[in-house]
């Protein structure tokens, strides 16, 4: 037999774990050019939070009553398919379920043998490319330029800061708890962080940590953290909309700073990223990634979470601030 996850109900503000349902069916079986997959690393990510409502967005809502699905690492377990031999780990978008049939289209055979499985649904998967080609495309840094980031301990936000030190960059981070701070300056190499939850004025917070003004924003929440960088940001500056997980579950529009005057001001630069826009530049950010991580530029750190029964919670988790790097479910 073998569970699924689907999706119960849309969730209204912040997700709960009766927006999901589990479900037993049998396992399936193989025809012609088919793989039988075992689920053994699940991806959760902010962005689900936009598929589970139908809301009008760049990927398609979820179904209700069909199964949710995300970046998953499964182990081929039988093949009728030439490309794909048992044993072989693959990753691709796969559905929340703990064995599934696929004809192997999308998928994407990993090497296990150098690198954890699950490094690549991070550093080396979409929050990798995610941070590199975010920063690079639209942040365009130069040596000696200041980087502010927020979310700056997750997924996304820690590899951005890593790669900015990389350029010769100064970066600040921006996260919830002392700890995040402590790891962003210690384990990553920033040069400062602020968190967010025990500053009071987060605009003055940031100019202090950012004397020569902030050159780029890597956005990873949005909300108001994002209206104090504004009262910091230089004369062509750069801003990547990322992700806005601080209104994420809104029931109402957020209300904040009017940006106009400060990009007319600063003759600065506010662009929305969205990595499917990128596809070309994959193989680039890919073996960029890769050649770092493997230097030991690039640190990859993950909070993984055990269990199939576990995913709804640690995706409920990511809006919390539950995760250090990359937030993983080991199946
Ligand atoms: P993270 O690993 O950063 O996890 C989410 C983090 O957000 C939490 O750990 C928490 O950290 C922080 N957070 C949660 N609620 C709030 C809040 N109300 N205010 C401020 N911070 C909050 O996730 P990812 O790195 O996977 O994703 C980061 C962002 O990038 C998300 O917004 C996501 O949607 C977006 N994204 C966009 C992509 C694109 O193509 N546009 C692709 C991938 C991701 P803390 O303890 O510091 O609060």
């Amino acid at each position: 037999m073998s569970r699924t996850i689907l999706l119960n109900k849309r969730p209204v503000g912040r997700p709960e774990l009766s927006d999901f349902k589990f479900v037993t069916e049998e396992k399936p079986t193989i025809t012609t050019g088919e793989v039988l997959l075992r689920t053994s690393y699940v991806s959760v990510d902010p962005y689900l939070r936009g598929r589970m409502s139908d809301a009008k967005s760049y990927a398609a809502p979820f179904e209700l009553n069909k199964p949710m699905s995300s970046g998953i690492i499964a182990e081929v377990m039988e093949s009728n398919n030439s490309n794909f031999k048992v044993g072989d780990y693959v990753s691709g978008m796969l559905e929340w379920k703990e064995f599934q049939k696929s004809t192997g289209e999308g998928l994407k055979v990993v090497d296990t043998t150098a690198v954890g499985q699950s490094v690549y649904l991070g550093a080396l998967g979409m929050t990798g490319m995610t941070a590199y080609l975010g920063l690079t495309e639209i942040g365009k840094p130069k040596k000696g330029e200041t980087i502010i980031i927020s979310g700056a301990a997750g997924a996304v936000g820690s590899i951005v800061g890593q790669i900015g030190k990389i350029l010769g960059c100064r970066v600040v981070g921006i996260a919830g708890t002392d700890e995040k701070v402590n790891m962003l300056k210690t384990e990553f190499g920033f040069d400062d962080a602020i968190n967010y939850n025990t500053t009071d004025n987060m605009a003055e917070a940031i100019a202090t940590a950012c004397p020569d003004g902030v050159d780029i924003y890597f956005d990873n929440v949005g909300g108001a953290i994002s209206d104090a960088v504004l009262f910091n940001i230089n004369k062509f500056s750069r801003m990547i909309i990322c992700g806005a997980i601080a209104v994420y579950n809104n029931t109402e529009p957020a209300k904040g700073v009017s940006v106009q005057p400060f990009l007319v001001k600063n003759s600065a630069l506010m662009q929305g990223f969205i990595l499917g826009n990128y596809a070309a530049k994959f193989p680039e950010a890919t073996q960029q990634l890769a050649t770092w991580f493997k230097e030991g530029k690039i640190k990859a750190t993950e909070t993984v979470v055990e269990g199939f029964d576990s995913i709804p919670q640690a995706f409920i988790g990511l809006f919390d601030g539950k995760n250090k790097g990359k937030m993983v479910v080991k199946i």
